[in-house]
């Protein structure tokens, strides 16, 4: 099922969210939701926060040949255990930010720690987009933005407009 995208500001996407207990049917649904949601938009990354549910969930897919069979990603509780000195900069964006991107700077690998949907324990080592995306989508957990890693001017420029799209969505829905 597509969920709703928050779309920033709003309040949910600035909050710390708490961890999942147990995996339990609920989640493993709301996975799915949240793939479902993230392919539609379409989008690389997907966390909880950005459709209203409170929880240390994420989705992800950054297979970037449309040819290539899909490599869908469901990260629970996910913890970024190492992260290389070196840097990558890339160009971000988010389904909560539509159409606006900026250059964000992040470690280039990191190591990631999490809980699968079948509840096993999982590691793995992310590169290039995957790491960028992994690093993304955690931020969300932590009620964090790539905007919140650019200068304050482009960030207020970015947030003005998000207003103005809220303010136009509302009173025109498509
Ligand atoms: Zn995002």
């Amino acid at each position: 099922m597509i969920r709703p995208i928050l779309i920033h500001p709003d309040p949910r996407l600035k909050k710390v969210c708490p961890p999942v207990e147990s995996i339990t049917d609920e989640i493993r649904a709301l996975g799915r939701d949240m793939l479902d949601t993230m392919y539609d938009a379409p989008g690389v990354g997907l966390a909880g926060p950005q459709i209203g549910v409170m929880k240390r969930i994420i989705t992800m897919d950054c297979t970037k040949d449309p040819e290539a069979a899909p490599q869908p990603m469901v990260l629970v509780n996910p913890e970024i255990t190492w992260s290389s000195d070196e840097g990558s900069t890339y160009e971000e964006g988010c389904l909560s930010i539509p159409d606006q991107y900026a250059e964000v700077e992040r470690p280039a690998r990191v190591r990631v720690r999490w809980t699968d949907l079948e509840g096993q324990e999982r590691e793995q080592e992310f590169d290039g987009l995957w790491a960028t995306c992994v690093q993304h989508e955690i931020d969300h957990l932590n009620g964090k933005l790539f905007i919140d890693h650019i200068g304050p001017l482009k960030r207020q420029m970015i947030t003005r407009k998000m207003q103005k799209l809220k303010r136009d969505r509302a009173r025109d829905p498509a």
